[in-house]
């Protein structure tokens, strides 16, 4: 049986790593990169410093095309390759354009999908994940749920595939990795000690592409009198130099700008830091993994059991976010409760092991 995994983003990579050797014993797993990230340090970086799978087709985007560009390309390359390779399924991740292009395509070619990270629910229609996030949800025909809470969506929903609540892949990125920190020595080249600074990660589009958000974030981080450590998305660098807040950031004492690190690097910084700031998904979630405060920079939840458990509190406000730097002190009463075991990939390759073959293959 062949089982093709899409992928082409930071968070995809991550999650396709503790998926892909279970994949690999038990099918011809194939891996198709998208090319949507494609900086060294969102992409490559992942491939060097991690074991994940080869990659066995890389699609050719222009990086200076349009998202919707890129996404009509992804789904003319994907024709192709989906239509020689005819996988038994296909597996995509996430709520990024690729997972978008993806689920698309390959459900105008009547392939069987498997959406990793199904049922996720901000509730609010018009943000751009969120849409990709019910579309693949109704393309999809096996739901592998990280949540009790994404179960329940799907079924408030009535999607036609079948759901199953498997627990989240990134809890078991996170356990496995977690414990090789020691091999980073990224506090010392930083000169940073342990719990003695915030760590931050913006790059949603609401808080980037939007002036006065981004120039208020950045006001929060430069007035809280500690160190805060920044690794920046490109998306963020970007319009930062675009507002001419770059240089905002450069004069403060407070606020250290990164590249964006390798994922062991990344998760030292954040099991070590006092706090975290993020507007990210996957981050909200490690700090929650990691029993570290988490102030997350969304009005609704994205993963209500963080801020129902105690490890997390939202904060769209300089007030509140300076309100909550101060004061949250906020952690899960027990790590990563709710996303399930730290096995759920092994549950997803049983999963699919007992559903394939599914039925509207082409060949
Ligand atoms: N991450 C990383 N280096 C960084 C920032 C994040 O390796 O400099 C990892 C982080 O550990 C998490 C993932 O990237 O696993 C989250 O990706 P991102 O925030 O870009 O996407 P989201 O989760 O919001 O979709």
């Amino acid at each position: 049986m062949k089982v093709v995994s899409i992928v082409g983003t930071r968070p995809n990579f991550i999650k396709l790593l503790p998926l892909a050797p279970k994949l690999e014993e038990k099918f011809d797993h194939i891996v198709i990169h998208t090319g949507q990230h494609y900086d060294y340090e969102m992409t490559q970086i992942f491939f060097e410093s991690l074991p994940l799978p080869e990659v066995d087709y890389h699609l050719n985007l222009d990086k200076n095309w349009s998202e919707i560009q890129k996404i009509s390309e992804i789904m003319i390359q994907l024709e192709k390759i989906l239509s020689q390779i005819k996988p038994n399924l296909v597996l995509v991740y996430g709520d990024v354009n690729s997972t978008l292009a993806a689920s698309l395509t390959a459900s105008k070619l009547q392939l069987p999908i498997g959406h990793i990270e199904a049922g996720v629910r901000l509730h609010e229609k018009l943000q751009p994940e969120e849409l990709i996030r019910i579309i693949v949800d109704n393309c999809s025909d096996l739901l592998f749920c990280p949540t009790e809470s994404a179960l329940s969506n799907l079924k408030e929903e009535k999607i036609s595939g079948k759901c199953f609540f498997v627990g989240d892949v990134m809890l078991d990125a996170f356990l496995n990795n977690a414990r090789l920190i020691h091999k980073s020595s990224i506090l010392n080249q930083l000169n940073l000690k342990a719990k003695e600074y915030i760590l931050v990660t913006i790059h949603r589009a609401e808080n980037t592409d939007n002036e006065l958000k981004l120039e208020m974030l950045i006001d929060a981080l430069v007035d809280f009198n500690e160190i805060s450590v920044f690794p920046c998305h490109p998306r963020t660098e970007k319009m930062l130099k675009q507002y001419n807040l770059f240089k905002k950031i450069k004069k403060s004492k407070n606020l250290i700008l990164l590249r964006p690190v390798n994922y062991l690097n990344f998760l030292s910084l954040l099991l070590n830091a006092k706090k975290i700031l993020t507007d990210s998904g996957g981050v909200q979630r490690e700090a929650y993994f990691a029993k570290v405060p988490v102030i997350i920079l969304y009005a609704t939840p994205l993963w209500p059991e963080i801020t129902k458990y105690g490890g997390g509190i939202l904060a769209n406000n300089k007030k509140m976010i300076l309100d909550a730097l101060q004061n949250f002190k906020g952690v899960a009463k027990r790590a990563g409760y709710g996303f399930g075991d730290g096995h759920a990939a092994e549950k997803i390759v049983q999963i699919i092991e007992e559903n394939l073959p599914l039925k509207n293959l082409i060949n």
